[in-house]
């Protein structure tokens, strides 16, 4: 399928008008609460090396919780499939952050896209390299192109500072021995890990990794085929919050939201989208950049039905 990216990109960004500002912007945490809920970018990436933008896209926000797909990239490149003795594979159909389930199913979180999950990831991966937020830095600053990358210090403040229920997941896993370091540990990276600063353009540049099922920016292998087909399953059935149902209607694609208002999605072998607006849905999800995406598979066709 050839598809004119340029235009169809332009084409998103008009479609997209009426909803920029729309949503609520994130106030649990509170520095997430300041941003400027009238902006919108979107990037487009190709495997054949086009990178196409438009509005805010070289504007920064904050990663949030697209950064669980890369903890987890590199948990299953150093682990393999060890790490599903701790986190489940299922979606969870609770919030992001509920301590209910947590404590029926005696610790172990549903999926690795919701806190306790990527809680468990983080841990596994401090476990395993001695410095888990470091590892994920340095493949965050090859894959965005940018060796500047960084974690926002005032974004990560806040969030550890208003974390009461982060704390309790983990406290709660500890409790059951599904945690491996010292809570505070697993969540300093934790809280690190979702407060990088990230643009579309780069973004959508590390979910290439992705959509070229496990290729780097390099052009050397960091994920068997295996392992990115498993990543981006679980994008499609757990990467949206309670919305993924409506998602796969609506977009069809895997993609991974994150309360800072981003969403990546990956279209296998074509290219990675990353889309921005800090107005939230009742789910969690950006109003902008859902409707953002799908705009944009219905302009190119693009979707795994
Ligand atoms: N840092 C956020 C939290 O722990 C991530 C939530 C999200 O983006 O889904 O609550």
């Amino acid at each position: 399928m050839e598809v004119d990216y340029r235009r169809a990109v332009a084409r998103v960004l008009e479609a997209v008008a009426p909803c920029v500002g729309a949503g609520k912007v994130a106030d649990y945490i509170p520095e997430l609460a300041t941003v400027d809920p009238r902006q919108f970018g979107f990037a487009v990436a190709t495997t054949d090396g086009q990178v196409h933008c438009a509005g805010d896209a070289d504007t920064r926000f904050s990663m949030q919780s697209i950064s669980k797909v890369f903890t987890l990239a590199l948990v299953l490149y150093r682990d393999g499939e060890t790490i599903w003795r701790r986190v489940g594979r299922e979606p969870s159909g609770s919030p992001f952050n509920s301590l209910i389930q947590l404590e029926l199913e005696r610790g172990i979180p549903r999926n690795p896209y919701i806190n306790p999950g990527a809680i468990v990831v983080t841990d596994q991966l401090l476990a395993d390299g001695g410095d888990g937020f470091a590892t994920l830095h340095r493949l965050l600053r090859t894959e965005t192109g940018n060796p500047d990358l960084d974690v926002d210090d005032v974004v990560a403040a806040s969030e550890a500072g208003a974390g009461h229920r982060n704390r309790a997941l983990a406290h709660l896993m500890a409790g059951f021995g599904n945690m491996v370091n010292p809570v505070d540990d697993a969540l300093e990276h934790y809280f690190r890990q979702c407060s990088v600063a990230i643009t579309c353009r780069e973004l959508a540049h590390a979910g290439l990794l992705l959509a070229r099922h496990g290729i780097r920016a390099d052009g050397t292998r960091l994920l068997a085929r295996s392992d990115v087909r498993h990543l981006i399953a679980l994008m499609m059935t757990c990467g949206t919050y309670d919305a993924a149902g409506e998602f796969a209607y609506r977009v069809g694609l895997p993609c991974k939201s994150g309360v800072g208002g981003g969403i990546l999605a990956i279209v296998p072998d074509h290219c990675a989208v990353a889309a921005w607006g800090p107005g939230l849905d009742d789910h969690g999800n950006s109003v902008s950049a859902t409707a953002a995406l799908a705009a944009f598979a219905d302009i190119t066709g693009h979707s795994v039905f």
